[in-house]
């Protein structure tokens, strides 16, 4: 099917056609409809699927044309402000052919060319919840005659304490409006919010994994903040991988590990976007053809390639977004292979470790490197009897035990 036959204004199917779009994806397929026929919509999906589109080419539909001193329409809600700055420009994409006017807000900026936007009468405004109850305040912008509100990537918002302020936002919308909630999960405070924002929600669940791939067995390993290399190494040594990519959250730090691990005897490919077009596919080659045993990479560089046939995946650094998990993991387990997923992780991951958690719904076992010589790191804590969240457990073949057997201070017993 293509976009043609969905409904939507002439206007923005000369937009979708100006940005190459050839057909509708799945989640676009079974929104459209639903929002261009006034339904509100719950979208299960991720980045990636074409979510943006999906309920922006039927609202910018529905508006038609920019009234002049008209308070805004439509308000749509993002997380963070490069959220709130891509789904602006993709807006402005969509609406090219139309004299509607977009506007962001989002904190860390000056407020006088927001003031200065909002003032002058945006159709749609794309904001972070916290500087747009600023511009409230200041009266800067009025929410009282908001047809369509978007609440996008609502589970990050949870994830970052947004949700109070998301509730001021709505409370100054109309009842009688239109609203869409894009979540890749919906843990029961989303629910709520769900139950409390909306009005006979349609869902509309697209295939995007969210549970990693059933084969995979994934543990994590805590390790007190200076001993992450040590243990890294150790890790290598004791596990029968046949190919490892090892995530970093930066550049320097995958150029660090590399060098550490090329010390070690290792032979290692890193994959990052600093290093050249023809270094990185150097890099990949080796790696596919065996040449290299390790590729040591960030998650932009390794978003989206294709690497079949990988034993382990070690995160390094714990992913800062609960989705770069899934896309990080799943590049092992792939296919029938099975395969194993470490994460080191230091007393500062806990809240993306919980977010993690709460992402794929379920608890990853924490476990211990056998013969491993631990320092102390508060987060032994965690498994001792009457504290939540310890988990014991065991993999490959009884090698490496689980549960923690540390007394405050002292070492491995
Ligand atoms: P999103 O999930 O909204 O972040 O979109 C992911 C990417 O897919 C963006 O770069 C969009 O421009 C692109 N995209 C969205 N819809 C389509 C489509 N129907 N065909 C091709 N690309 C698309």
């Amino acid at each position: 099917m293509s976009f043609t036959a969905l409904g939507l204004s002439e206007k923005i199917l000369e937009g979708v056609k100006a940005m190459g779009y050839a057909d509708p994806t799945p989640i676009q397929l079974r929104a459209i409809p639903l929002v261009l026929a006034g339904r509100d919509v719950i979208g299960s999906a991720q980045t990636g699927t074409g979510k943006t589109a999906a309920f922006a080419l039927p609202i910018l539909s529905k508006l038609g044309h920019h009234q002049p001193g008209h308070p805004p329409r439509v308000l749509i809600l993002e997380p963070t402000r490069e959220l709130a700055a891509q789904v602006e420009t993709a807006l402005r994409d969509y609406a090219r052919f139309t004299n509607l006017k977009v506007t962001v807000v989002f904190g860390g900026v000056g407020y006088g060319r927001q003031t200065d936007e909002l003032k002058s009468g945006a159709d749609i405004v794309v904001a972070t919840p916290g500087r747009l109850l600023d511009h409230l305040a200041q009266g800067n912008v009025r929410l009282d005659r908001v047809e369509f509100l978007v609440l996008d990537e609502a589970d990050r918002m949870l994830d970052m304490g947004f949700l109070p302020d998301v509730r001021k936002l709505v409370e100054k919308c109309p009842r009688k409006r239109h609203t869409a909630l894009f979540s890749a999960t919906i843990p029961p405070q989303i629910e709520t919010l769900i139950q409390w924002a909306m009005h006979q929600p349609e869902t509309v669940e697209i295939g995007a994994r969210r549970s990693p791939a059933e084969s995979v067995k994934h543990v994590i390993y805590p390790v007190s903040d200076s001993q992450k290399t040590d243990l890294l190494l150790r890790l290598l040594d004791s596990v029968n991988y046949d190919s490892v990519i090892v995530f970093c959250r930066t550049k320097h730090g995958a150029d660090r590990i590399a060098t550490t691990l090329k010390r070690a005897n290792h032979a290692v490919a890193v994959l990052h976007s600093n290093r050249t077009q023809r270094e990185r596919e150097q890099a990949l080659q080796g790696f596919r053809d065996g040449r290299f045993e390790v590729l040591v990479a960030t998650d932009i560089a390794a978003r989206g390639l294709d690497i079949a046939d990988v034993s382990h995946v070690v995160n390094y650094d714990v992913p800062q977004h609960p989705e770069d998990y899934i896309h990080r993991i799943g590049r092992t387990g792939r296919a029938e292979a099975t395969g194993d997923a470490f994460t080191i992780m230091v007393a500062e991951d806990s809240p993306h470790v919980f977010a993690i958690e709460r992402f794929i719904g379920q608890k990853i076992p924490r476990i211990k490197l056998e013969g491993f010589d631990y320092r102390y790191t508060a987060l032994f804590e965690e498994s001792k009897p009457g504290n939540s969240g310890g988990f014991p457990g065991k993999v490959r073949g009884g090698r490496i035990h689980g549960g923690y057997h540390f007394s405050p201070g002292g070492r491995r017993r």
